[in-house]
């Protein structure tokens, strides 16, 4: 089942979280034919939670460290986030790697984590501009995968990928549904190689200026799993068409 993912980065207070959940979940009757998420801030986990008890929407955090507990002022634990009600969390977003300095290593520690306690994570891979214009888009990405799941290829199949060239993020700018059909590919020949007996049960999703107007064309190629959706997300009823533009 293909996975649509909102990933509302530092947006919306509780109150604005309420008012959100509350207009989406009018729209959203029947979400059986897909597996919809919202990652929203920590703050706004708890009441989202509540908020999307039984209605088959799913919660997810945008990150967490990888310690159960300790002196780490500042972070939040998978076992916080399970018991606020998150299934999934996001891990190794570029904005993560780019402006919180977070390496392969340290993402690989919290994938680990992720599978040891129980979250399903969304391990976000993706090229910058220059790698992509040195012709190194496949090397970059088999370098993310290959550190990301170092020591836990067996286990690719708790696991999604989203694909997010960093220079389609945000911006505006999108690659086309073939440049995202031939690296989700590249990454699902990856995961066979890592992992023969099920590598290919791993969902690729796509992201990078998702919108309604551009969903549908993505959504034509069978490679593309799913979406990670980050500033279109931020509207119920444009999230609702991306959900429902297949
Ligand atoms: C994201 O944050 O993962 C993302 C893809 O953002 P946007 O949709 O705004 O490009």
């Amino acid at each position: 089942m293909r996975l649509i993912a909102a990933n509302w980065k530092m947006h919306k207070t509780v109150s604005e979280t309420e008012e959100y959940i509350r207009a989406f979940l009018r729209l959203v009757e029947h979400p059986e034919s897909r597996e919809i998420l919202i990652c929203p801030p920590f703050t706004s986990l708890y009441v989202a939670g509540k908020l999307l008890e039984g209605s088959g929407v799913k919660l997810g955090a945008q990150n967490c460290h990888h310690e159960e507990k300790g002196a780490f002022t500042g972070e939040v634990s998978i076992p916080m986030l399970k018991e606020v009600g998150c299934e999934y969390v996001i891990v190794g977003h570029s904005e993560r790697r780019h402006l919180f300095c977070e390496d392969d290593e340290l993402i690989n520690r919290k994938l680990v984590a992720c599978l040891e306690e129980g979250i399903r994570p969304i391990l976000c891979v993706g090229e910058k501009l220059e790698d992509r214009e040195a012709g190194m888009t496949f090397k970059v990405i088999e370098t993310q995968i290959k550190l990301a799941l170092s020591g836990i290829e067996k286990y690719t199949d708790s696991l999604d990928i989203a694909y997010e060239p960093v220079w389609a993020i945000g911006t505006g700018v999108l690659a086309t549904p073939e440049d995202a059909v031939s690296v989700h590919r590249f990454i699902k020949e990856l995961l066979k190689k890592l992992n023969p007996e099920n590598g290919g049960k791993t969902r690729i999703l796509y992201g990078g200026s998702v919108k309604p107007t551009n969903a549908g064309e993505f959504m034509k190629h069978s490679e593309v799993e799913g979406f990670l959706v980050g500033g279109a997300s931020l509207e119920p009823e444009t999230f609702a068409k991306i959900v429902y533009s297949f």
